[in-house]
């Protein structure tokens, strides 16, 4: 337990100046002393006295001595940490609590306990600081919340077949007031939209680190970062552009902040591959039996990873195919899910799926194990539930390398390029003798001698800042507005 979490009543902590001061007190009141004749036998003001009683200046080893030496006591006995009284311990912990972060966020008057003012009020005053700060680590218990949140949201998303309607609706009309006939939607297309909604755009270098783009709502500018490092340049613009065509404000919650990014994703996705001429490629690709993510991808220049997803959203409503979606990590975590297909995602006791390792058997996980890592690669896989067919690529970006698999259920596999695949794995999966423990042998070996060096993960510790579900910085959001704003004219 630590000092910042509690109001200290029942901790061992070092002498203070508080818990000194407060011993002094009580050897002086002990003797039948007032301050002023304390003060005359160490040579202070009465008012120092009071001063030192009330921990208010530290103090050093020759005043603790004299201090020692007129009270008639020792040394250690003054630096005892432990109060003297019930009531010391009640007015140190109340001073800690007054003095500690929480009490500092709220700019709380100054209190000093005095006499008349009855310990029942000091305890009642502890107890609510120390419900406070248990209930604000809770809120910040973020991961388990965000976890939460996203797991309802999938279910969601699985029941709609991960098809948004109104979202389509609101593209095409976009698309529509530029005269966009379809195909690729080039920089100059989207320049052109923001226009479209009284937006200008502008490029600077010191956009705040928390954030992918700032809109000034007042001034209908919405500022972009310059550096891109390759990237693809509408993807940021086209965020900005959907959360502002949606009205999206400061989401409240996790489950708000999950429900816009998805919407969000969502509406740049329609717009860079807009629902008539995606779903005309695909269906004549699935007349001729060549459904494939890459090249949905190549006919709208989109990344790999934004044509696997998009096609997740138009191929049960549109193909009338079930599919599911992930993207794992090199070392084989599931980061993003999505499927309803009834394969079986790896999950924890509270159902959720990121986070969770994936069977070392599937498509997403073999697929790093080729020498041709970045071709696209498709593959059968047996499991606990049946027969599945996937497809899956390595992608890349600075966090590291990534795969990003599609996959149906072996019935629907014959709508895929792909389909004739002769690779063939099989997982049993939850089933620990699968690929969850080592070969027959292996452990006999390596169990004694193995001594693995852990590369912990930095964002392991360090949760999003309290008081905001985003972690964006409004601190410098607002700073950045002003330094940028063109006046209120
Ligand atoms: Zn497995």
């Amino acid at each position: 337990m630590t000092a910042t979490t509690t109001s200290g009543l029942d901790e061992e902590t070092g002498p203070t100046a508080l818990s000194i001061g407060r011993r002094v007190r009580s050897l002086r009141r002990a003797q039948g002393l007032t301050v002023a004749e304390l003060g005359e036998r160490i040579g202070r003001a009465a008012s120092q006295v009071s001063v030192i009683e009330n921990g208010r200046r530290e103090l050093k080893i020759v005043e603790l001595r004299s201090l020692a030496q007129a009270l008639g006591t020792t040394l250690d006995d003054l630096l005892d940490p432990a109060p003297p009284s019930r009531r010391d311990a009640l007015e140190i912990a109340l001073a800690q609590a007054l003095s500690g972060p929480l009490a500092q966020t709220l700019a709380l008057p100054e209190l000093t306990p005095r006499k008349g003012m009855p310990d029942e009020a000091i305890e009642t005053i502890l107890t609510l600081h120390d419900a406070l700060v248990s209930l604000h680590e809770r809120r910040a218990s973020t991961p388990e919340e965000a976890r939460r949140a996203n797991t309802a949201l999938r279910a969601t998303q699985r029941e709609r077949g991960n098809h948004y309607p109104e979202l389509e609706t609101v593209a095409s009309g976009l698309l529509g007031a530029i005269d966009h006939r379809g195909g690729p939607l080039s920089h100059s297309a989207a320049t052109e939209l923001a226009h479209h909604l009284g937006l200008s755009l502008h490029y600077v270098h010191d956009l705040p680190v928390t954030t992918r783009s700032v809109t000034d709502a007042r001034h209908g500018r919405i500022y972009l970062p310059i550096r891109q490092d390759g990237a693809d340049r509408r993807v940021p613009l086209l965020q900005a552009l959907a959360a502002h065509a949606l009205d999206h404000r400061e989401p409240t919650d996790y489950a708000d902040l999950l429900r816009q990014r998805v919407e969000v994703n969502y509406l740049a996705g329609a717009l860079m591959m807009p629902e008539r001429s995606a779903v005309e490629l695909l269906s004549a690709a699935k007349g001729n039996r060549e459904l494939s993510v890459e090249d949905l991808r190549d006919a709208f220049a989109v990344s790999y990873e934004q044509a696997a997803h998009r096609f997740t959203n138009l191929a049960t409503e549109h193909l009338d195919l079930p599919v599911h979606f992930l993207k794992v990590s090199a070392s084989g975590v599931l980061t993003k899910a999505y499927e309803n297909d009834a394969v079986k995602f790896p999950q924890d006791a509270l159902g959720h799926v990121e986070g969770q390792r994936v069977c070392r058997r599937w498509s997403a996980r073999q697929v790093f194990e080729r020498d041709d890592r970045y071709g696209i690669y498709h593959q059968y896989t047996d499991k606990p539930n049946g027969t599945y067919w996937c497809t899956s690529s390595v992608q890349s970006d600075p966090s590291g390398d990534y795969s990003v698999s599609v996959g149906t259920q072996y019935q629907h596999s014959k709508w895929f390029r792909g389909r004739d695949t002769t690779t063939r794995q099989a997982s049993t999966c939850p089933d620990l003798g699968c690929c969850k423990e080592p070969r027959e042998g292996l452990a006999g070996r390596w169990d004694e001698s193995a001594r693995p060096s852990a590369r912990i993960n930095s964002s392991l510790l360090a949760a999003t800042p309290s008081g905001s579900a985003t972690g964006i910085d409004r601190v410098a959001v607002y700073e950045f507005l002003e330094a940028h704003s063109p006046g209120d004219a």
